[in-house]
């Protein structure tokens, strides 16, 4: 579990709300308002009146706080929570995750990308029995040829190193259930690649293709520099495997060490060498073989203390069905 103090007090008596929906916002002063009244129709489309909206202030230096802060003192649906600086957005998603009291929780960009409108066939298909309904981007308007490039490129190679699926053209727009969200918020690690963790805990997914428009106003706050990072923290979050090249380059130059060795012996049995050059020609190259193995031995280990240290919980239950439960009277 996060380790928050309790921020958010959890009032007693009173029953989670029937939907969430979590809002991370950076510096979204042109489009928040646009925003809140999308979101809320969407809402009372899909669980009446019974829903509350999370915005996550992710330390913006613009007038968001300020709009949220009146949203909510105006709306009772909206929680409005601020970072005490910026946390970037897969940290301000968890942050309010964190809070989300509902039964179905939806995460979405503050920027309208992602049309709030879906949520009806969200909602939909989870009552049809899906535990995540993630949404699929069929096209991307408004979004630079190399932003969608990179996209591309980035998840072959990140499906390519890890050996849990993480679907492509999928962001972090989504509809999950509380079980998901729970077992969620039980993963501790720091690094965290939501979209990623999501497709790790498996259940019941399903994709609902969609088309992704252009922001409504605004620009946007990933950088080269954040993407970047963003796919750092999806590749070492969810891959070894670049560890492992030392052992791959070991085991090559050990075999190329041997066979510069055998070479060197070759010569000098022939006769034909300098003094003392076969004797440093073996050393240099066992030496520098033995050298890389080891490293490529720590990686492993490394790998596997990284992984450990993440304590990922090492299974998740998704149902379980017993006539007789612990503490139920005996069946007949
Ligand atoms: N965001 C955030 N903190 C940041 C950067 C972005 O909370 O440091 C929010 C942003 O307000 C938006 C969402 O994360 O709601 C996605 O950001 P953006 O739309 O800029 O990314 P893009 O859609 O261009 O990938
Ligand atoms: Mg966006």
């Amino acid at each position: 579990m996060f380790p928050n103090p309790p921020l958010f007090p959890a009032s007693p008596g009173r029953r989670p709300p029937r939907l969430s929906v979590v809002v991370p916002c950076y510096n979204e002063e042109a489009v928040l308002e646009q925003t809140h009244c999308r979101l809320t129709a969407a809402c009372r489309v899909s669980a009446g009146d019974d829903y509350e909206i999370v915005y996550v202030d992710d330390g913006s230096r613009d007038t968001t706080w300020t709009l949220l802060d009146r949203l909510a003192s105006e709306d009772a649906h909206v929680v409005a929570l601020s970072l005490s600086r910026n946390f970037g957005h897969q940290l301000a998603l968890s942050g309010g995750l964190s809070v989300a009291r509902g039964e179905r929780i939806l995460m979405i960009d503050a920027d309208l990308q992602d049309p709030p409108e879906l949520l009806a066939d969200m909602m939909q298909r989870m009552d049809a029995g899906a535990d995540v309904v993630y949404g699929l981007r069929t096209e991307r308007e408004g979004e630079t040829a190399f932003k969608k490039s990179s996209a591309q490129w980035f998840y072959r190679t990140l499906n390519r190193l890890t050996d849990v699926p993480i679907p492509q053209n999928v962001g972090d727009f989504r509809l999950i259930n509380r079980r998901v969200l729970d077992a969620l918020l039980a993963m501790p690690e720091q690094h965290r690649f939501v979209r990623g963790l999501i497709a790790w805990l498996g259940f019941h997914q399903e994709a609902l293709p969609y088309v992704r428009h252009a922001r409504a106003a605004g620009e946007t706050k990933y950088p080269l520099r954040r993407m970047l990072r963003l796919a750092a923290d999806a590749i070492t979050g969810f891959s070894v495997r670049p560890l492992r090249v030392s052992i791959l380059f070991a085991g090559i130059s050990f075999a190329v060490a041997l066979a510069i060795s055998l070479y060197a012996l070759l010569a000098w049995l022939g006769g034909n060498t300098a003094r003392g050059w076969t004797s440093l020609i073996i050393i240099v190259a066992l030496f520098s073989g033995v050298q890389l193995l080891c490293l490529g031995i720590m990686g492993e280990y490394l790998g596997r203390m990284f992984m450990e240290l993440k304590r990922r919980p090492l299974f998740v239950f998704r149902e379980l069905k017993t006539r007789g439960g612990p503490g139920a009277s005996a069946p007949e």
